[in-house]
């Protein structure tokens, strides 16, 4: 398949994943409301699912349990993640071990996990694993999505945007990257500046 084409698949395909990450906001306590599609090689939708409340399944891992519960193979299929997959035994097992257990041929993901532990992490899992990972699909509406998410939980990933862009309409500009009113990110950046984040 051409480039052009293949990318416009998988943002046709991402942009699903993102709404069914929409159907978990609010729910998902601290974690983010991350949205999954699984799709076989024929373009075939084969599960989705978006993350559960704490503690429960995230996202991947839902989806890969929706194909199942439909008698669906995901072996050589593609999963579509707005976020990158965990990549550390929290209080579910990492996402990324377990979608290489799975036999999952490829990831396609929006953004990458700004926690610290995390980032890039499960994306080399995958392809330690021999995973193909495909990264930054639909990455600006992603962010966009789980902005409030970040700006709550890892304000670095702001302050560090901050730091690299000084232009006067910066805060205007962040806030929209992040998909939150001025205030908010306002008011966001000077708590992580006030706590030296
Ligand atoms: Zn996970």
């Amino acid at each position: 398949m051409l480039r052009g084409a293949m990318s416009e698949e998988h943002e046709r395909w991402m942009r699903q994943a993102i709404a069914e990450g929409e159907l978990a906001r609010g729910g998902t306590g601290d974690n983010p409301w991350v949205g999954c599609v699984i799709v076989d090689a024929q373009g075939e939708l084969l599960g989705k699912g978006h993350t559960q409340g704490p503690g429960e399944d995230h996202a991947e891992i839902a989806a890969a349990a929706h194909a199942k519960a439909r008698g669906k193979s995901v072996v050589g299929a593609t999963l579509y993640s707005t976020l990158e997959p965990c990549s550390f035994h929290g209080r579910t097992p990492a996402c990324a071990r377990s979608i290489a257990e799975r036999g999952l041929a490829r990831v396609v993901i929006g953004m990458h996990d700004p926690h610290p532990r995390v980032s890039g992490e499960g994306c080399r899992i995958l392809r330690d694993a021999g995973v193909e990972v495909v990264e930054g699909i639909c990455e600006a509406l992603v962010r966009r999505q789980l902005g409030s998410w970040v700006l709550e939980h890892h304000p670095h990933d702001v302050v560090r945007r901050a730091a690299r862009s000084p232009e006067p309409e910066t805060v205007e500009k962040l806030a929209d990257m992040y998909g939150v009113d001025v205030k908010t990110m306002r008011t966001a950046l000077l708590r992580a500046a006030a706590k030296g984040a």
